[in-house]
C-alpha cells in the first residue's frame, strides 16, 4: 500500500498552494470591477486556511502547543469565512444569523484552546477539532441544500462539503475510540484520505464559489436585462419576447388568449401636482396591485411611461373583461399615502383571440389600443372590448 502513502509534508504544500493560487485567480477575475462582500470575504478566508496549513504543518520542527492553539483557531475562522461567503452569496447571511454563526464561532475557538490549555490527549483534541469542523459546516450546507431556489451547482458543491462532514464524523468517532496514531505528521491511509479530501473540498470550494459568484452575476444581468428596475415589471423587449412563446403555444393548442393595455389616467397630472417621485410611486403601486390581482403565469409588462401590457393566457373573452374590471376597481378603491393622499384610476383595452400562425403581439397591442382610446374618449377609469374579437 506504499501508493497511498503520500507524504504529509507533500499533501500540506499542495493545500497551502491551492489556497493561496485560488486567492491570486479571485484577485484576477475581480480585477475590472469592484470586488464585492461576498468575494472579499472568501478571499480572506483563502488567505486565513494557507496561514493556518502553514502554521499546523511547522509543529512539526517546531512542537509547540501555542502553534497548535492559534494555527486550529485560524483554520477554524478561515473554514467558517469560506462559508459565510457562500451565505452572503445566497442573501442567507442575516443579521440574526451573523449574530447567531460568529457566537458560535468565538465558543468553539474557546473550547478548542482550553482543551489545549488543559493539557487533553492529541486524540481528544482531534475529536473536539472534528467536531467543531461538523457543527460549522451544517448550516451553511444545510442552506445550500434545503433552500428551493438551490441551483443545481449549489446541491453539488453542498454534496462536497457534506462528504467532509461525514469525514469528519468518521474521525471524531475513531479518535475518540482507537488508539490508532492520527497525528496529521504520521503517515497512514487515514491520513492520506484526509488530506485528499482536504484537497477536494478546497477545489470544490473554490471553482464552485467562482462559479456561483458568476452564476449570480449572470442573473442579476438577466434581471437587468428583462425587468423594468422601477416598477419589477417585465420591460418591453422581453415582454414581447415572452408574450411570443405564449402566442405561438396557445396557436398550436388552438386556446384562447386575452390582452390587456392599460394606462394610468391623468398621470401628468399626477406629476404636476405632487411631483414625479409621487408619480414613481403610483407607477410602483399599480405594479403591486396588477401582481396581486393576477396568476403568476399571466405576463406583466411595462411598455412605456404609464402603460403597461398584460397577457392572460387561456383566458376568455368574458373572465378577461372581469378581470379587468376587478383591477380598475381595485385601483379605483385604493390610495397611496405619501406627504398627501393620491388617489388615481386606469382605463383599460381589452381583447380576445383564438390566435392561428399569423397573430402577432403587435396585432393584439393594435386592438386593445383602439380599445384603450374608446376608455379614455368615453371619459376615463373604465374598461373596453376591442371590436374585433
Ligand atoms: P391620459 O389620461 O390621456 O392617459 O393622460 P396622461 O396625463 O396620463 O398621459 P400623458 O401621455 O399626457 O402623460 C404621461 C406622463 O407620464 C408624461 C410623463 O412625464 C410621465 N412619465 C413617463 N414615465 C414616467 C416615470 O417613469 N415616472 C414618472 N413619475 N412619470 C413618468
Ligand atoms: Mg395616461
Ligand atoms: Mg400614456
Amino acid at each position: 500500500m506504499d501508493f497511498f502513502n503520500i507524504n504529509m509534508g507533500t499533501m500540506l504544500i499542495v493545500i497551502i498552494l491551492g489556497h493561496l493560487l485560488t486567492g491570486v485567480l479571485i484577485i484576477a477575475y475581480t480585477a475590472q470591477h469592484k470586488r464585492t462582500k461576498t468575494v472579499n470575504t472568501f478571499l480572506l478566508s483563502k488567505l486565513l486556511q494557507a496561514l493556518a496549513w502553514f502554521m499546523i504543518g511547522l509543529r512539526n520542527p517546531i512542537p509547540n502547543m501555542v502553534l497548535i492553539a492559534v494555527g486550529n483557531s485560524i483554520l477554524f475562522i478561515g473554514a467558517a469565512l469560506e462559508l459565510i461567503a457562500f451565505l452572503i452569496l445566497k442573501n442567507s447571511y442575516t443579521k440574526r444569523i451573523k449574530r447567531a454563526y460568529i457566537s458560535l464561532l468565538i465558543g468553539c475557538i474557546i473550547v478548542f484552546v482550553s482543551a489545549i490549555a488543559y493539557g487533553f490527549p492529541e486524540n481528544v483534541r482531534i475529536t473536539l477539532g472534528s467536531s467543531i469542523t461538523i457543527i460549522l459546516m451544517v448550516f451553511p450546507v444545510y442552506k445550500l441544500f434545503a433552500d428551493k431556489k438551490s441551483s443545481i451547482l449549489q446541491k453539488i458543491i453542498a454534496s462536497f462539503y457534506s462528504v467532509t462532514i461525514l469525514f469528519s464524523i468518521f474521525r471524531a468517532y475513531t479518535a475518540l475510540t482507537t488508539d490508532l496514531d492520527m497525528n496529521l505528521a504520521s503517515t497512514n491511509i487515514f491520513n492520506t484520505g484526509l488530506f485528499l479530501l482536504l484537497y477536494i473540498a478546497m477545489l470544490a470550494g473554490s471553482t464552485g464559489f467562482i462559479l456561483l459568484d458568476k452564476e449570480k452575476l449572470d442573473a442579476d444581468l438577466l434581471k437587468a436585462a428583462s425587468f423594468d428596475g422601477l416598477t419589477n415589471t417585465l420591460n418591453r423587449k422581453t415582454f414581447i419576447l415572452r408574450s411570443k412563446e405564449l402566442i405561438s403555444l396557445f396557436a398550436r393548442k388552438q386556446e384562447q388568449i386575452s390582452y390587456l393595455l392599460i394606462d394610468i389616467d391623468d398621470f401628468k397630472k399626477i406629476n404636476d401636482t405632487h411631483g414625479h417621485y409621487a408619480g414613481d410611486i403610483v407607477l410602483q403601486d399599480f405594479a403591486d396591485t396588477l401582481r396581486k390581482q393576477l396568476r403568476n403565469y399571466d405576463l406583466i409588462g411595462r411598455y412605456g411611461g404609464e402603460e403597461f401590457a398584460v397577457l392572460l393566457p387561456g383566458t376568455g373573452k368574458k373572465e378577461a373583461g372581469d378581470i379587468a374590471e376587478r383591477l380598475r376597481a381595485a385601483v379605483e378603491d385604493s390610495s397611496i399615502q405619501t406627504d398627501t393622499e393620491i388617489k388615481y384610476t386606469v382605463s383599460i383595452g381589452v381583447c380576445t383571440i383564438i390566435p392561428d400562425k399569423e397573430t402577432s403581439i403587435d396585432m393584439l397591442y393594435k386592438l386593445s389600443d383602439k380599445a384603450l382610446y374608446t376608455a379614455k374618449k368615453q371619459g376615463k377609469n373604465c374598461c373596453r372590448n376591442a371590436i374585433k374579437a
